[in-house]
């Protein structure tokens, strides 16, 4: 039975994610009203307690929080670009994946539009929401984020990351760069290691041990990078870079793929090059804030 205390919500949107957002929602006690393109999605939560709103205008105007998941941000200005009236007032969080770009250029869109915009980051799969796994990152005005930070408890570990609606689709590309790194740094290790008949499942324990410890320096090495100091306390790049080098030739004299290691090698030689062999690995930073186009 819903608590009708709770804050009304609505979800446009009622793809794989949206449906959960609702889900989670209706769980947590909010009424819920939701619309989608294909109203026939909404059926199961229709059947659960959830208002089927018959219009895109009709659900903006009818709660004081509506989320937005859709495919992408053409499918945002397609559903919305003609309810200019009805977004007068409404507070809009947007969910829909997107650029840092897309989602500053949305909150302007909004705010024109008399509407207020928080963007947002999903990093989890629909299964996840509702429970304290669901990562959420929020970004846009404060005063916006605090009188619904409530309410999206519903959904997960909801966290602002500050006024800057790009900051969310930021975080989450960030996020997307480390998961990626791990995971080819592992297949790496696994494609040599198989070469030598040991499986994935065997290697898999001691490389997660690896991450778990390279993972524990990331604080120390953020304070060099922010005070823009690299003293080699444990390690000078030259001495990694010798080390690269030995990966690039042992990957190559086992038959597997080298290219990952080549580049990890060319960062640091070009760093080196630059004068900053014997400081500590996070000096890379600077090869990183660079833009290169080979
Ligand atoms: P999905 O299952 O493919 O659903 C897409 C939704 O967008 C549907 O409701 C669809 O309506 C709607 N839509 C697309 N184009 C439209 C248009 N032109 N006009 C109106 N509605 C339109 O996708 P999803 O998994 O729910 O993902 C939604 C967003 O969440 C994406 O930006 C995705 O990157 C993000 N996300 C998803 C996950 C995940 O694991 N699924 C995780 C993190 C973030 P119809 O039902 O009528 O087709």
């Amino acid at each position: 039975m819903n608590n009708r205390t709770e804050t009304p919500v609505t979800i446009i949107g009622l793809g794989l994610m949206g449906q959960a957002l609702a889900g989670a929602f209706l769980k947590a006690g909010h009424p819920t009203t939701v619309w989608n393109r294909t109203p026939s999605k909404a059926d199961r939560l229709v059947a659960q307690g959830v208002r089927l709103a018959p219009t895109v205008g009709d659900a903006l105007t009818a709660d004081s929080l509506t989320i937005v998941c859709v495919t992408d941000y053409p499918a945002l200005y397609e559903l919305l670009g003609a309810e200019e009236a009805a977004l007068h007032g409404t507070t809009l969080l947007n969910l829909t994946s997107g650029s840092s770009a897309q989602a500053r250029e949305a909150a302007r869109w909004a705010e024109q539009r008399g509407a207020r915009y928080l963007d947002g980051a999903i990093m989890a799969v629909p299964p996840a929401i509702g429970t304290a796994d669901a990562v959420i990152l929020l970004s846009g005005p404060e005063p916006d984020f605090a009188a619904h930070e409530s309410a999206l408890g519903a959904l997960g570990t909801v966290t602002h990351l500050g006024t800057d609606p790009g900051l969310a689709s930021l975080y989450d590309v960030a996020g997307l760069a480390m998961m990626w790194s791990v995971l080819n740094a592992w297949l790496q290790g696994t494609a040599m290691l198989r070469t030598a008949g040991v499986d994935a499942a065997t290697y898999a324990p001691f490389a997660r041990q690896i991450a778990a410890v390279v993972a524990d320096w990331l604080p120390g090495y953020a304070e060099q990078i922010d005070s823009g100091s690299f003293p080699a306390e444990v390690s000078a790049l030259e001495t990694d870079a010798r080390a690269m080098e030995h990966l690039i030739e042992e990957s190559e004299a086992v038959g597997v793929n080298a290219e990952l290691p080549r580049l990890l090698k060319a960062m640091a030689d070009r760093a080196i090059a630059a004068g900053h062999g014997k400081e500590q690995y996070p000096v890379l930073i600077g090869e990183f804030g660079k833009r290169r186009n080979d």
